[in-house]
């Protein structure tokens, strides 16, 4: 390839190429200082700047209230399965889960370690292909915590911003890592927001948390002390070493972000895109989603033909053609296109009227 793919990757994915460029630009000598932002002391005036800027413009996508802390962690969302427990079981050491996905899945196994996690529902035996429904007298009144993934990435389903539980006085906590500021959540619903970076913001190795601050402070004894939300909290995040590079190219990603308007902005666009790719499958004769109507994602999009080599012969000719990383999860088959905030709609527009030349061959 002498030229940039379309990338449909579900993580790490796309990035914004005005991002990449200024990164570049940059790369050597970050604003006049002499050095690149990778050789930088994270106590350094011009790394403090890009720290503080980053949460800021965090703060301003998603409306965050005053109340609420932005932490850059490391160590993946896979570590919130457990940062989350170690932290927010405080009373009755339980928590509600509703198993949408593989990632659920996960969530609720580590939290099993620290208390109990009691799963009110599951899609787990439909290949996870639609949102679980659970009407709130089964929610538990005494749980410390109510867990959902927002976006199932592997599935391609999602809770819409009008349908997540509402669960009263139990804080809501949301692994949103695949769809963090595609669209707009109302940050308030929620007791606690967390996403890794690398599928919707920016390089892999920063996780981003947001907590409400009543949250914070009753660790368990056993959490260590990296673990522990109040010991990042207290320091702006620069307790140790934070992942500097990956938080800079985050911040770029949200000056770029906001410079398109912003999260709604956004929103529309990714609504489009999507409604591009489902109206194509809706209306082909060979190609097909695999999830319910009402709870598809805006950003991952899993689509078969239901015929193995079909599958294969299409990603075969889309890699050659500069559409890449469309193969499926291994438990969906088929393809998925991951569409996220970096994917232009030409990028969407151009693998659609690939589909359709293909199907019209392969007919
Ligand atoms: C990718 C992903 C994870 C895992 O993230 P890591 O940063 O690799 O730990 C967890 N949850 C969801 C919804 C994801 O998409």
């Amino acid at each position: 390839m002498d030229k940039r793919v379309y990338n449909f990757s579900a993580g790490p994915s796309v990035l914004p190429e005005e991002v990449l460029i200024e990164a570049s630009k940059e790369m050597l000598n970050y604003k006049g200082c002499g050095m690149s932002v990778m050789e930088m002391s994270h106590r350094s005036k011009e790394f403090m700047g890009i720290n503080s800027q980053a949460e800021q413009l965090l703060r301003e996508l998603m409306d965050i209230p005053d109340n609420y802390k932005v932490l850059f962690l490391q160590g993946g969302a896979s570590t919130q399965f457990a940062m989350v427990p170690l932290n927010l079981f405080t009373n009755s050491k339980k928590a509600d889960f509703i198993d949408s996905g593989a990632w659920s899945a996960k969530a609720i196994k580590e939290a099993k370690k620290y208390g109990t996690a009691n799963v009110l529902a599951s899609s787990k035996e439909s290949t996870y292909s639609y949102i679980p429904k659970v009407a709130p007298e089964n929610f538990s009144k005494d749980a410390d915590y109510f867990h959902i993934t927002t976006n199932n990435t592997i599935y391609g389903t999602r809770f819409t911003p009008d349908n997540i539980p509402d669960t009263g006085d139990v804080p809501l906590v949301a692994d949103m890592s695949s769809n963090i500021l595609s669209e707009v959540y109302d940050v308030s619903k929620f007791g606690l927001i967390y996403a890794g970076a690398q599928k919707n913001m920016g390089p892999a190795g920063v996780t981003v948390v947001i907590i409400r601050e009543d949250l914070m402070g009753h660790a368990m004894d056993i959490a260590p002390t990296m673990l522990d939300y109040k010991i990042h909290a207290d320091s702006d995040s620069l307790y140790n070493t934070p992942p500097c590079f990956s938080i800079y190219v985050c911040s770029l990603v949200f000056k770029w972000l906001k410079d398109k308007g912003g999260v709604a902005a956004m929103e529309k666009i990714n609504r489009e895109k999507a409604h591009i790719l489902y109206d194509f499958l809706d209306n082909s004769t060979m190609f097909r989603g695999t999830v319910a109507a009402e709870d598809r994602s805006l950003m991952n999009i899993p689509f078969v033909t239901g015929n193995d080599e079909l599958d294969a012969a299409f990603i075969k000719e889309a890699t050659t053609k500069g559409f890449v990383n469309l193969k499926g999860h291994r438990s969906v088959g088929g393809m998925r296109a991951s569409i996220y905030n970096a994917m232009p709609v030409e990028g969407v527009k151009a693998l659609v009227a690939l589909m359709g030349e293909f199907e019209t061959k392969h007919r």
